[in-house]
């Protein structure tokens, strides 16, 4: 049995960080779930308490660094102390870049790049005080490659690496880095897109998907080796996928 963590979650009301939220929860860590959408994240732990499992949640908006912090500030006077931070929440409203949709480009940044930005910033410090920590960023296949409607979402998920990259040659051993990029995956990801093609070119493309479990267990998996092993890079594509 894995020791156990105090782990963050981001973006936990639905998808990705809901399995992930599930899956921690019964390998017996104790998660500290945020997002915007509250009622879910209360029935997500109502359903870990009655489980036997430990789970608490805090609005959340990434956004905001203030709130990140508090967040972060929140989790720590109910379990004292976080061990990793579960950069997940993200936002991928696609469009051709001739559509100049740019609050949706401007929501991307927000999301997706500072949102990452505001995680370490608010619990890098804290790690640094404990003297370990981990942080698991979500990026995508979308930051290794780039294709048409997806030219603002890619540049936020190669920004993901990059700041993974720079933050772990930074750090001396203390606070760990990875990065989880998903192939396509069952999620609500999909449903904000506004661009009336991209989203029919997105049916095509997310025909073939992974169960979002299947990233949660890449996710334990990073989170559960030795303090002295640090996973950097995990990519989850579903077999029957070429892309
Ligand atoms: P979902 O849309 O199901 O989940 C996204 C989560 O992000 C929701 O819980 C949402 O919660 C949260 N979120 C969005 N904006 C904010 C915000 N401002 N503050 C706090 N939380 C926010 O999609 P996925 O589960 O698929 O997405 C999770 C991650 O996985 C994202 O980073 C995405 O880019 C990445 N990914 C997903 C892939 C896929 O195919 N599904 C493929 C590659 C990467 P709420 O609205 O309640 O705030």
């Amino acid at each position: 049995m894995s020791e156990h963590k105090v782990v963050l979650i981001t973006g936990a009301s639905s998808g990705i960080g809901e399995a992930t939220t599930r899956k921690l929860a019964a390998d017996g860590h104790q998660v500290f779930l945020g997002a915007r959408r509250t009622e879910r994240l209360e029935h997500l732990v109502q359903e870990i308490g009655y489980a036997g499992g430990s789970a608490a949640f805090r609005k959340l908006d990434v956004t905001d660094v203030a709130d990140v912090q508090s967040f972060v500030e929140a989790a720590r006077e109910r379990f004292g102390r976080v061990d990793v931070v579960v950069n997940n929440a993200g936002v991928m409203p696609l469009s051709p870049l001739a559509a100049l949709k740019i609050d949706e480009w401007n929501q991307m940044l927000d999301v997706n790049v500072r949102g990452v930005l505001n995680g370490i910033a608010a619990a890098l410090p804290v790690m640094q005080s404990q003297g370990s920590g981990h942080f698991v960023n979500i990026a995508s296949v979308g930051a290794y490659e780039v294709v048409p409607t997806a030219a603002v979402y890619c540049a936020t998920k190669f920004a993901v690496r990059a700041i993974s990259e720079g933050l772990r040659q930074e750090s001396s051993g203390d606070v760990r880095v990875t990065v989880v990029s998903p192939g396509v995956t069952e999620s609500e990801l999909a449903d904000s897109i506004s661009d009336d093609k991209a989203r029919e070119d997105m049916k095509a493309y997310r025909a073939v998907a992974l169960p979002a479990a299947a990233i949660a267990n890449a996710i334990a998996f990073a989170i559960d080796q030795p303090a002295d092993v640090d996973v950097n890079e995990i990519i989850v594509r579903p077999a029957a996928s070429a892309q």
